[in-house]
């Protein structure tokens, strides 16, 4: 964001738009997104609360928050999660301080949700933007499952069924980006953050005082 851009934000009270992002495991979706933060200074990371442990090189504050069952618990009763769901034994949600914070201070944010999340903030998060990112074939799924060698064969299964299921959720979504050559895929995601930056909904009321629109 150039410092005039950051100007029109502040002195329109522009809102952050949330981009919900899902998509089955092993389709590439941290690096991708990744990526795209890398390259856009007016988006954030939405740092989700989970219970799973830290995977090597993972910060807490900075890839999760990472908190014990019973901090968990705390959160759920005191109604601090927008979301939450259970995937492979273990809790993630988003809480509301997570998104409300920075769409409030007028920044993007992309959240990484898995699909039952997902469902629950279509109701919650009004004006946010679902994003499902899919391999070329399911055929690809699995072997890019297979080459990270980080999982059994057992659990590979399990990692496919899931994403069968997941794959039938895609009609809930807004946009979807195919994931076949890396680099055009960043280019895709990118061109979704910034084509819905311009819906004519959201630029028109921040001109209003500069124009006569009728
Ligand atoms: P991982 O353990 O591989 O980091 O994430 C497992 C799954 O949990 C991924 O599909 C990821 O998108 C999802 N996930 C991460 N954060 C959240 C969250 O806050 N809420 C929900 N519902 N899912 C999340």
């Amino acid at each position: 964001m150039s410092p005039q851009d950051a100007r029109l934000v502040d002195a329109s009270g522009r809102t952050g738009i949330p981009f919900v992002v899902s998509g089955p495991s092993g389709v590439g979706k941290s690096t991708l997104l990744r990526r795209v933060l890398a390259r856009d200074s007016g988006i954030a990371f939405c740092v989700s609360h989970t219970t799973r442990v830290p995977r090597g090189g993972e910060r807490n504050g900075e890839d999760y928050h990472f908190v014990d069952d019973p901090a968990f618990d705390r959160g759920v009763e005191e109604g601090r999660f927008l979301e939450w769901a259970v995937y492979q034994g273990n809790r993630y949600g988003t809480s509301r301080e997570a998104v409300e914070g920075p769409t409030r201070k007028g920044i993007d944010l992309i959240l990484e949700v898995e699909v039952q999340g997902a469902r629950q903030l279509r109701d919650r998060l009004p004006g946010a933007v679902f994003v499902f990112v899919l391999s070329p074939s399911l055929k690809c799924l699995e072997e890019h499952l297979r080459e990270r060698k980080s999982d059994s064969e057992e659990a590979i299964r399990e990692r496919l069924a899931r994403a069968r299921e997941e794959v039938r959720e895609v009609r809930r979504y807004d946009y979807v980006v195919v994931n076949d050559d890396l680099d055009r895929a960043v280019e895709d995601l990118i061109h979704v953050i910034e084509a819905c930056r311009m819906v004519r909904a959201r630029v028109v009321p921040m001109l209003r005082d500069r124009f006569d629109f009728g």
